[in-house]
C-alpha cells in the first residue's frame, strides 16, 4: 500500500524514505517552529499545528544519522531535540 504523506520539505523529491511526524506544539512550541521553518513551504503556516501535526511529515533525508535510531526496517525514530538540518530549505 502506497503511503499518502509525503516530505513537506520544498522541492524534496526523496520518495520510500522514512518519514516522520513533526513535534507536538504544545509541548515544544520552538521545535515545532524550527520544523515548520525549514520545510521552506510557506502553506504549513496556514494550517494549525493540530493539522500539521496530523497530516504533515518531513523525510529521513533532512537529519542527521545521529538525530534518529533505527526502529525497524526502514523505520526510525527522532531523538527528542532532533530538528532537520541537512537539505532544508536555506531561508
Ligand atoms: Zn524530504
Amino acid at each position: 500500500m502506497k503511503s499518502n504523506y509525503h516530505c513537506a520539505v520544498k522541492d524534496c523529491k526523496r520518495e520510500f524514505c522514512a518519514l516522520h511526524r513533526f513535534p507536538k506544539f504544545n509541548e515544544q512550541p520552538e521545535r515545532f517552529r524550527l520544523f515548520v521553518e525549514a520545510t521552506g513551504n510557506d502553506n504549513l503556516k496556514k494550517l494549525t499545528p493540530r493539522k500539521i501535526y496530523d497530516r504533515i511529515r518531513i523525510c529521513n533525508n533532512h537529519f542527521k544519522l545521529e538525530d534518529m535510531r533505527r526502529v525497524g526496517d526502514n523505520r526510525f525514530a527522532l531523538f527528542r531535540h532532533a530538528v532537520p538540518s541537512v537539505n532544508i530549505y536555506e531561508i
